[in-house]
């Protein structure tokens, strides 16, 4: 599946805050958006201009897409899914990215950034139920069981990465058994669950016009 492949700090410096897609770093005084506090490209350093309602909406769909590496046709459909189900459009797309393998990974704390919980859905250390899911956008259900495959649990990058996000609270829409290392999803997650700084409602209203 297509995947954003460019520098992936000029994200954070277009959307104008951390979206804390390189692991580590994002939280050192490396981070390029605390040293460079200006939107990328030759514009980027001029005067903030105001933002216009469709400005607006677009950068939080931008923010949004960015967070979860979503490319624009696939979040495009996560919309239309949104759409079609009973309750709040805004609410059932945050809980349809929200329930994607690679975010679940990260949040889970497997991963140090959801770029990198991608690539190792995408390298196989993952099971859905048992079975070997290596599809970062496949949607976890309730009921599901996430586990990390047996032959990876040795593994340094594993290791390192429980240790440092273990004071990490699972999700509430998961039971993890950190001994184990075996997820089990017991719900949708809810808008509560979702703890980014996003403002669906302007990525509905974009999407409505
Ligand atoms: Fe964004 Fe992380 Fe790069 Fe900082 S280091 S700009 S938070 S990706």
């Amino acid at each position: 599946m297509a995947r954003y492949t460019g520098a992936v700090c000029r994200q954070c410096r277009r959307e104008g805050q951390k979206l804390f897609l390189k692991g580590d770093r994002c939280y050192t005084d490396k981070c390029a958006i605390d040293r460079r506090q200006y939107a990328p490209g030759m514009h980027g350093n001029g005067r903030n201009k105001k933002l216009s309602e469709y400005g607006m909406q677009l950068r939080e769909k931008q923010k949004a897409r960015r967070y979860y590496g979503v490319l624009e046709s696939q979040f495009r459909k996560y919309y239309e899914m949104a759409a079609a189900r009973k309750g709040v459009t805004g609410e059932n797309l945050l809980s349809i990215l929200e329930s994607r393998l690679d975010n679940a990974v990260y949040r889970l704390g497997f991963a140090m950034s959801r770029p990198e919980a991608r690539q190792l859905v995408r390298h196989g250390h993952f099971t859905v139920n048992g079975r070997k899911v290596d599809i970062p956008s496949y949607l976890v259900k309730p009921g599901e069981v996430i586990a990390l495959k047996e032959e990876s649990r040795s593994l340094d990058k594993f290791k390192s990465a429980m240790e440092a996000n273990g004071s990490r609270p699972a999700p509430k829409w998961m039971e993890f058994d950190k001994n184990n290392l075996v997820a089990k999803v017991v719900s949708a997650p809810a808008r509560e669950d979702v703890d980014l700084p996003i403002e669906e409602h302007l990525i509905i209203e974009l999407y409505s016009k």
